[in-house]
């Protein structure tokens, strides 16, 4: 008889950490949340520290064909960053671990730091460790974030109410518009290298793919006007699906409207000049690494004026399922596409 067999393509990648989790079994009492929300949390004494983890494949997370490693190194960093400031928390000290091929030298390592050193010098940061090792195939970086909080300041996934707003912070679908343009000027620059790629008219876009800012100055304004989302998560995965883990892990339902949805203006014109509908890149880009968050009606008015926060939506129940209402107002069902790696 043979041995049973699971594509990892049929769980996908959020099947596959639910189908991990289940094996899993939480010994100690400080574990105040494992596996499930943008960071876990740990108890600190009078305060608690969150933890967040990711790893970057070169060819995978990035391609050095068009990605300064400067910018890489930013990079790493910003997007762990993002995961602590999606628990409300403020970063203290990051991990770095690297795998290196002999494709590169001292100098190429010096401009990956020299990304790295900055995002920490702008994140407020201390690097205190990591690892290096040799790789066969090109270049992996694995950063650990870990930030502070008090506990009552935490922003789960899990905490949005019936009748709360939604937000976003930013705007939307630039990262994956700046993909689309840095991926099609490798190929012209592939198919003929006397051809200079002009990317002057798209430095918007493709510098939101290349070197995304973590929202810690939302953050921190937060702070000072005394608001803490009832839930919060950053979008990595796209809009859709990021609006999908709230509605699951808070067991309600959303409906946000289209002509609430924040694009930029180089974003909407580029993702034309691309044929691609620029709602469906704010819906279900990857990477813009903004903040979606909800909060309870009573602070509406603290955040109104902010004019980085725009109000996209309301929570509602579980049963009212998830919807799009569109310009024309119709409502249609929101699907949660995302970006996937399987
Ligand atoms: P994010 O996009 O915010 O980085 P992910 O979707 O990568 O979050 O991860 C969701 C949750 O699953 C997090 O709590 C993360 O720590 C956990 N997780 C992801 N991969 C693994 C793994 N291989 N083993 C255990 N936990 C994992
Ligand atoms: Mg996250």
């Amino acid at each position: 008889m043979s041995e049973k067999r699971t594509e990892i393509s049929e769980l996908g990648e959020f099947g596959l950490i639910d189908h991990l989790n289940s094996t899993v079994l939480i010994k100690n009492s400080g574990t105040v949340k494992g596996i499930g929300d943008d960071a876990a949390v740990i108890e600190a004494g009078d305060h608690v520290k969150v933890v967040t983890t990711d790893l970057l494949l070169e060819g995978v997370h990035f391609d050095l064909s068009y990605a300064p490693l400067t910018h890489v190194g930013f990079k790493a960093v910003a997007v762990n960053i993002s995961d602590v400031a999606a628990m409300n928390a403020i970063p203290k000290q990051i991990t770095v671990s690297i795998a290196l091929s002999n494709r590169f030298s001292v100098e190429a390592v010096d401009a990956l730091y020299e990304g790295i050193n900055a995002a920490c010098e702008h994140y407020g940061v201390d690097l205190v460790g990591g690892d290096t090792t040799a790789s066969r195939g090109g270049l992996v970086i694995s950063i650990t974030a870990i930030g502070e909080a008090r506990k009552e300041q935490l922003s789960y996934r899990s905490g949005a109410k019936v009748n709360d707003i939604l937000c976003v912070t930013g705007d939307l679908g630039a990262a994956l518009v700046g993909l689309q343009i840095l991926e099609r000027e490798k190929q012209v620059y592939l198919s003929n290298p006397d051809m200079k790629p002009d990317l002057e008219k798209y430095t918007v876009v493709t510098g939101r793919q290349l070197k995304p800012d973590a929202r810690m100055d939302i953050i921190h304004e937060m702070r000072e006007l005394g608001v803490v989302p009832t839930s919060m998560l950053d979008i990595s995965d796209g809009l859709a699906s990021e609006i999908f883990h709230i509605c699951k892990a808070s067991g309600v339902g959303a409906t946000i409207y289209e002509d609430k949805l924040p694009i930029d203006k180089q974003t909407f014109d580029t993702a034309v000049e691309l044929n691609l509908d620029p709602i469906t890149c704010v819906l279900n880009g990857g990477e813009d690494y903004e903040l979606l968050f909800t909060i309870d009606q009573k602070d509406f008015a603290k955040l109104e004026k902010h004019p980085d926060i725009h109000f996209i939506g309301h929570i509602t129940k579980a049963e009212e399922g998830k919807y799009l209402v569109t310009k024309s107002g119709t409502a249609v069902q929101l699907k949660a596409q995302g970006w996937k790696h399987f």
